[in-house]
């Protein structure tokens, strides 16, 4: 048997459990207890059942690991904790140790065999990751494998799901208009190793991180853009914890939405066209509260002429996830669209006609979550929104 949380106990974390106070604050901003309404779903209640575990030094048994999966990994918890348990690492770590007893959840199964197969989390051959470049080709298949300072890494969603493609289509024609010169990886583009990070598998995530990283450098990339906060969170905070900082020294990584509000404020692109629509915003939790990254999508919509915006209840770092996070949406897919309807219900309160975000997990999510209501309101995703304001 392996030794029991020795990576919560290398990391001083075994004693957070005895740290919790019990109140219960955290309890109402997690999803997953919102959902059951089970004191032992809730950050507390885990808490409190590993307390137990670590203390007598018994292995998670299969149920309560279960329930560990049962999670977005939003980080409301840890927002709002009391005593300031580091939450977010504790699960990720706890989630390890699931692994390690060999009992992670089929879907994790499933993704670490894809991973290690064919380095990508759909099982798909590496020579089509270019597939969703299929409507701006001309654009795009020149620029595959050239030297350039500025990368678009477009991730496996955008990369193999026709339904997010327009993601990665509509930043390459706004690079393009910004008269950007850039590069793609195309089959050399690993996965980011973000499902591994989520399902605490970290050393297997580190051959995918350190391929990255070399293909980045060797065509003499500077700056990566993403659409997706998973893959942009793997680069900017776990890469230098598990590569070391030196290793990604000289790359700096951007969300689509802090790219935008640089081009805007270069004076390389200029929103003209009035844009006459209400629009709500939907922080993704692993932008906002796992990296502290608000402001530059409010930008962006507020430069767009004509364009309302409008906030949910929930904003910022209140704001609630789409139910997509922490793998969640494999594990459990049925809670995950209750968790996106939830999110749709309040998005419909502020009147707003278009919902927008910035991230492939959270597009499919509120779609999900549009369906499941028969909601009027239309998903737009921000690059969308600024290829449309841009006439593009
Ligand atoms: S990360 Fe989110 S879903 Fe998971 S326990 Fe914390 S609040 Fe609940
Ligand atoms: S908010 Fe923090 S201290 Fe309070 S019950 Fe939750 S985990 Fe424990």
């Amino acid at each position: 048997m392996t030794n029991l949380f020795e990576s919560l106990k290398l990391e001083g974390l075994d004693i957070e459990p005895t740290v919790c106070a019990r109140c219960g604050f955290c309890t109402f901003v997690c999803p997953a207890y919102l959902d059951t309404l089970w004191d032992s779903q809730s950050p507390r209640g885990k808490l409190y059942q590993l307390k137990s575990l670590i203390k007598e030094n018994k292995p998670i048994p299969s149920d309560f690991a279960s329930r560990i999966f049962y999670c977005t990994l939003c980080g409301a918890c840890q927002e709002i904790c009391q005593t300031n348990i580091p939450l977010l690492r504790f699960w990720q770590l706890t989630r390890q140790e699931i692994g390690k007893l060999e009992q992670w959840p089929e879907i994790v199964n499933y993704i670490d065999d894809s991973l290690q197969q064919t380095q990508n989390i759909m099982e798909m051959d590496q020579a089509d990751r270019t597939l969703w470049t299929d409507m701006v080709d001309d654009l795009v298949e020149d620029r595959i494998g050239i030297q350039a300072e500025v990368a678009y890494f477009a991730g496996c969603n955008i990369s193999f799901k026709g339904t997010l493609a327009h993601m990665g289509e509509n930043t390459i024609k706004v690079m393009n208009a910004a008269g950007i010169d850039f590069t793609v990886l195309g089959d050399e583009e690993f996965c980011c190793g973000n499902p591994y990070f989520v399902a605490g598998g970290f050393d297997k995530g580190k051959e995918l991180a350190m391929h990255n990283i070399k293909a980045l450098k060797t065509l003499g990339v500077k700056t990566v853009v993403f659409n997706c906060p998973g893959c942009h969170r793997a680069f900017a905070e776990e890469y230098p914890h598990l590569l070391g900082k030196e290793v990604v020294e000289g790359l700096e990584f951007l969300p689509f939405s802090e790219f935008v509000l640089r081009l805007l404020r270069d004076g390389k692109i200029k929103f003209r066209k009035e844009y006459p629509h209400e629009v709500v915003w939907h922080d993704p939790c692993e932008l906002g509260r796992h990296q502290n990254i608000y402001n530059p999508a409010r930008e962006v919509l507020k430069a767009i002429p004509g364009l309302k915006l409008k906030e949910m209840k929930h904003n910022r770092n209140k704001a609630r996830c789409c139910g997509g996070g922490g793998l969640l949406k494999g594990t459990y897919p049925v809670a995950s669209v209750r968790v996106s309807a939830r999110r749709i219900e309040e998005a419909e309160k502020t009147g707003a006609t278009i919902l927008s975000s910035e991230c492939p997990s959270c597009t499919m999510s509120l779609n999900d979550g549009i369906e499941n209501r028969q909601s009027k309101i239309q998903f737009k995703d921000l690059s969308q929104i600024v290829a449309e304001a841009l006439d593009l």
